[in-house]
């Protein structure tokens, strides 16, 4: 029992071990496959907004372009006119083009000379201009980043550019309030999510159209860090992203997480100091329709997830269940929870291999436990069998295998290193002490024992073995036991040989039949014979007892009786061709045969491919297999199809006389211990007590076994219909028995 509960707990631990797996490949199969899905999903829906943001992000640079184009022309227009040598005095340069400031968003020109000294068009001394070198260094009309203004408190940039006038070098400044950029930056809305930047080549904030960013000169990307709390690596390596490709002068587009909200962000060069308009947005109908999308999407592959799951699971459960029943069912014995026949065989290989001293295998067998099963009722007898289990579970060595092979029959194959015949008198003893409801229940058993021999590959031969000393005890009255012996191995050897034998001697024809009369007591008539087979091998005739046994045992005996029912239908042909006669032959039927209901139909085909009327065969049925619970069904279609029934061997077995009155059955036969065991100087004896009740039932009765005179005068008074034995004839061959029925016919 241990034992399979072992096996049980390592079935149970692979499938788990697989079931785990299988839940692990479903949950990565699942994540993959949401990754590309939520990947996918944001590739449609997030193209259409980058595409927008692209746009947004270029127009505004294109206005910014403009706009300083035009202004930077204007200023190159002021420096060719004074070039040209048109003006005399600074305020000329400042009368000339006032007006047009406006038109241009400039709010003064300034004239400095290298020390940073100066004027204003709107008429502010300058003095000291700081960083004026910065000017001086430039050729091209330059566009300063912005600064505060040294006349008002707004920020302004400076256009400048250089010139002589009057053989000293001075620079022109047009100056223009930084909010005028702002406005081109802040035509496009976001709500107040996002915005736009003009920043430089470092990532330096120039304006932010917001004015989230209060302090100047804050770095772009530090701001946005720090702003966002951005800690994902993949959001920083996108922002690192992006000002490498603004080193390089590129323009891009990406999507970032910001505050737990997807903001788009484009950036777009424009032509003026390798500065850039980045453009910041949060798409909150997109991005929230993507959430609600995707939040739906997990949704739903959640619930077909765990649908999945839990059908799995359910059939995964049931099918453990199932597995369990079938293992049950196919290795364990319902009744003491021991193993069964397949277990054992099945234990019995590895029992085997394992080439230690001193294993035995055992049948234990209970003593008339028929007789026990009738005395109580049949839960009881079941109750005693499991006890008896247990009983012998505790007695027998450890890790020993025990199963029980039918009702009554245990074996066990185990290891003993002591003296076995302390083991059986521990059986013994333990055995007769059980008891079960307080009832002392003295049970007897008795015992083969085979000793496993290293050559020993076979469970079936090694059980066979010690079935085959248990036999030799079997039928005695108290405790006792077998050792399987030299003499049992001869026979066991014997046997093996015929086995192996036995299909090529049917085959080969050597199986013969022999037939032997039957005669009526009243008139001394030949009435029939009965066919009896004879194994001719070598030339030398072996008798059936030496070979029908075994063939019961191992199911041969089906194929030779129907060969033998075949034989005996050829010359029933043949008989009626020749003489127009042939006489009622008995056929011997096993009892290996009534486990199929039907059996006879294979009878009938034969009988019918011979044109035999079956009505002239009469099979004889032994006793033992009369009494098996589904007999009277099968009898009665044996009886529809027309054949003679006799009982075979009658008054060995355990059938009782009344049970002959449910049966349709036409004649009895008389064992021939009977007959041996006539009493002379009695009248009451067990034959005359048999055919006065079979006469009752209308039933004939055959002696078997008549030798003497004697004995055929005392059967004669007996009243008992025919006889068949010596005396009148042995079994003759086909040819003698034509000789012998045609001398009664004549
Ligand atoms: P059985 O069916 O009881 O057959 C009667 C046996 O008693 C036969 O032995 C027969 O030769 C023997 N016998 C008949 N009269 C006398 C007598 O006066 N004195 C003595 N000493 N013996 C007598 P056999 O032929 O050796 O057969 C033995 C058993 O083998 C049969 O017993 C039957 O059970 C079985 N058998 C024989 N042929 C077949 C067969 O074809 N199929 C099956 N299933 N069993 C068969
Ligand atoms: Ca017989
Ligand atoms: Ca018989």
């Amino acid at each position: 029992m241990k034992k399979i509960k072992m096996d049980t707990v390592r079935r149970k631990k692979c499938k788990n071990i697989f079931f785990v797996g299988f839940l692990v490949i479903l949950l990565v199969l699942f994540f993959v496959i949401s990754k590309f899905y939520i990947n996918y999903v944001k590739k449609i829906t997030y193209g259409n907004v980058y595409n927008n943001i692209t746009e947004l992000s270029e127009q505004t640079a294109t206005q910014l372009n403009l706009t300083i184009d035009n202004q930077k022309k204007f200023v190159e227009i002021m420096i060719d006119s004074i070039n040209s040598g048109f003006f005399f005095d600074v305020s000329e340069i400042f009368n000339r083009f006032r007006d047009d400031l406006d038109s241009y968003h400039f709010t003064r020109l300034v004239i400095l000379d290298e020390d940073g000294n100066g004027i204003t068009s709107d008429g502010y001394n300058v003095k000291n201009y700081p960083n004026i070198q910065e000017f001086f260094l430039q050729e091209d009309v330059y566009l300063s980043e912005n600064r505060p203004s040294t006349v008002s408190d707004n920020q302004v940039n400076i256009y400048s550019k250089t010139f002589k006038f009057k053989k000293k070098k001075l620079v022109l400044f047009a100056t223009i309030d930084t909010d005028n950029y702002k406005e081109i930056l802040s035509r496009r809305l976001f709500n107040g999510n996002g915005g736009t930047y003009l920043i430089n080549n470092d990532g330096d904030v120039l304006i932010d159209s917001y004015d989230k960013i209060k302090n100047s000169n804050v770095n772009f990307y530090d701001y946005v860090k720090n702003e966002y709390n951005i800690v994902s690596g993949n959001d920083i390596k996108k922002l690192n992203k992006m000002q490498d490709e603004i080193n390089n002068g590129n323009v891009g587009t990406f999507h970032i997480l910001l505050s737990k909200k997807v903001y788009f962000l484009h950036y777009e060069k424009i032509k003026v100091n390798n500065w850039y308009v980045v453009t910041m947005a949060q798409d909150s109908t997109i991005a929230s329709e993507i959430e609600q999308f995707l939040l739906l999407s997990f949704l739903l592959f959640g619930i077909i997830i765990s649908l999945l799951l839990f059908v799995f699971i359910y059939m995964y459960l049931s099918n453990k269940k199932k597995s369990k029943k079938l293992y049950e069912t196919a290795y364990i014995d319902s009744i003491t929870k021991l193993g069964n026949e397949i277990y054992f065989k099945e234990k019995g290989k590895t029992f085997l291999a394992n080439k230690v001293r001193n294993r035995y295998v055992m049948v234990i067998d209970i003593n008339k436990f028929r007789y026990f099963n009738r005395l109580y009722d049949y839960a009881f007898s079941n109750l005693v069998l499991e006890e008896f289990g247990k009983c012998l579970t505790s007695v027998m060595p450890d890790d020993s295998i025990i199963s029980r092979m039918s009702r009554d029959e245990f074996v066990s194959s185990f290891k003993y290193d002591l003296d076995i015949n302390d083991l059986v008198d521990a059986i013994f003893d333990k055995v007769s002490k059980l008891r079960v409801d307080n009832i002392d229940l003295n049970l007897n058993v008795s015992i083969g024992i085979y000793k496993v021999k290293r050559s020993d590959t076979d469970i079936n031969k090694v059980l066979d073995k010690a079935y085959m000393a248990h036999s030799k005890i079997k039928g005695m009255y108290r405790y006792n036991f077998y050792i399987f012996d030299e003499l049992l191995e001869e026979k066991f050897i014997e046997e093996e040989q015929i086995e192996s034998d036995m299909k090529t001697a049917l085959a080969n024809g050597d199986f013969k039949i022999l037939y032997q009369p039957k005669i009526s007591v009243k008139d001394e008539d030949f009435v029939g014979c009965e066919a009896l087979v004879r194994w001719v091998k070598n030339d030398k005739v072996i008798y059936p007892d030496k070979f029908i046994p075994l063939f019961e045992k191992n199911k041969f005996i089906i194929k030779l009786d129907l060969y033998v029912f075949e034989q005996v239908c050829k010359d029933v042909n043949n008989w009626q061709k020749k003489y127009q006669f042939s006489p009622v032959v008995s056929v011997n039927v096993s009892k290996g045969h009534f486990v199929d209901e039907h059996f006879i139909d294979e009878y009938v085909k034969i009988a019918d491919k011979y044109g035999v009327d079956v009505s002239k065969i009469d099979l004889e049925i032994t006793e033992t297999s009369a009494i098996d619970n589904n007999i009277i069904k099968i009898l009665d279609y044996i009886k529809k199809k027309g054949f003679i029934i006799s009982i075979d061997d009658f008054g060995t077995g355990y059938s009782s006389l009344s049970m002959l009155q449910n049966m349709p059955i036409d004649i009895i036969k008389i064992d021939k211990i009977f007959v041996d065991s006539i009493d002379y100087n009695s009248d009451k004896n067990i034959i005359n007590y048999i055919v006065s009740i079979a006469k009752h039932l209308n039933i004939k009765t055959i002696v078997e076994g008549v030798e003497t005179e004697e004995e055929v005068k005392f059967v004669k008074n007996l009243g008992c219909d025919i006889i068949q034995g010596y005396y009148y004839s042995k079994p003759l061959s086909k040819e003698r028995m034509e000789e012998f029925f045609k001398k009664y016919n004549e």
